[in-house]
């Protein structure tokens, strides 16, 4: 292997803001060849996302429309009967999709919670889908527990950097989400972490979260980059809108400190123009959520999802492990023939 190709743990938040300082092609150029050494560079994995329990959540997230903390629109719901999730997940899987992502508005799962959510898991597993969860902090225990029910994935972002995390949140510690996160990969689940830019942070937060990640003992498998969704009655409302070229530079920057991670252009796709998708995506973003909301906010509509793949020539990949060629040829051809919406349903 080339020296250049070695999955490092050791970028510092220094090193990476002198990515950040490099002029915009030559950061491009850089994070696609760093793109094209582990990936197909035309291809975008696809997820789909239900929300299983909205709203009324005890944390203070001041960017989340779902904290109990803020006065939004959000309809709260308690959580959803397993019955109800697993006719979603079998309707996304009957329009094709490979991976099933639940989202519940929680502080941590109770233990009251544990047998439905191992319920949850065990149906939508049955169904032949790949599983992702995210519910709040986990002990180790009720780590064991969704990982011996068969949970593939789970979701825990660090937000932001250490340095500008009180800015952001004061109901649970940096410390706090590095131990769930660690939880996870010791009950032998995959990791998806990211965070949300356009906070109000500085070049050098984006950099120290990226460098947080990478210095993880092993690089999460998934990466989400979120763009803040500024909503009325949160906190953040009313924040100045990031440069959307230093967006894309927080994708290729986030390509290149983590080589082999799937990059996922998440939160925030819904106001970004078809050519700042592009850029992301040839700045190394691998990944995005289908369906017209995500969680409780807006996503891009289906058929512009499904315009953008055709006109950049890309193709829709089942995460590497499930990859099997007659279930991406049905996800390939429900992209390609625009045949059925309900492949891109709303999260509820
Ligand atoms: S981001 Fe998650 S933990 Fe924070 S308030 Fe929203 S639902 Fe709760």
């Amino acid at each position: 292997m080339a020296a250049s190709d070695a999955v490092r743990h050791d970028w510092s938040a220094t090193e990476l803001e002198q990515l950040f300082e490099l002029p915009f092609n030559d950061l491009l150029f850089q994070a696609q060849q760093v793109h094209r050494r582990h990936f197909d560079a035309n291809a975008v994995q696809v997820s789909t996302l239900l929300s299983i329990k909205t709203g009324a959540c005890p944390e203070d997230c001041k960017y989340c429309p779902q904290s109990a903390h803020y006065r939004t629109d959000v309809d709260k719901e308690r959580l959803l009967a397993v019955k109800k999730v697993l006719a979603e997940a079998e309707a996304a899987k009957a329009a094709g999709a490979s991976r099933f992502c639940m989202g519940a508005a929680w502080r941590n799962p109770k233990d009251r919670d544990m047998p439905y959510l191992v319920e949850m898991i065990q149906g939508v597993k049955q169904l032949g889908l790949e599983t992702c969860m995210t519910l709040g902090m986990l002990t180790p225990l009720q780590a064991k527990s969704l990982q011996q029910a068969g949970l593939d994935y789970y979701n825990h972002n660090l937000d932001t950097s250490p340095e500008f995390y009180g800015e952001i949140i004061t109901t649970r510690t940096y410390q706090d989400r590095l131990a769930t996160l660690q939880h996870v990969r010791d009950a032998g689940m995959k990791v998806c972490a990211g965070g949300i830019v356009g906070m109000g942070e500085s070049r050098h937060d984006r950099a120290s979260l990226i460098s947080q990640l990478a210095q993880l003992p092993q690089h999460p498998e998934s990466v989400p980059i979120n763009m803040l969704v500024k909503v009325k009655g949160t906190p953040f409302a009313e924040l100045e809108d990031l440069d959307p070229f230093e967006f894309v530079r927080t994708i290729a920057v986030a390509r290149i400190a983590l080589p082999t991670s799937f990059v996922r252009l998440s939160a925030g796709r819904e106001s970004m123009p078809d050519t700042m998708q592009a850029l992301c995506f040839m700045a190394g973003a691998n990944s995005i959520f289908y369906g017209e909301r995500l969680l409780t906010t807006a996503n891009p509509g289906t058929d512009s999802d499904q315009a953008l793949f055709q006109r950049l020539g890309i193709k829709p990949l089942q995460h590497t492990d499930y990859a099997d060629e007659v279930h991406q040829s049905v996800i390939a051809d429900a992209i390609q023939e625009q045949r059925q919406p309900t492949l891109y349903y709303p999260a509820k």
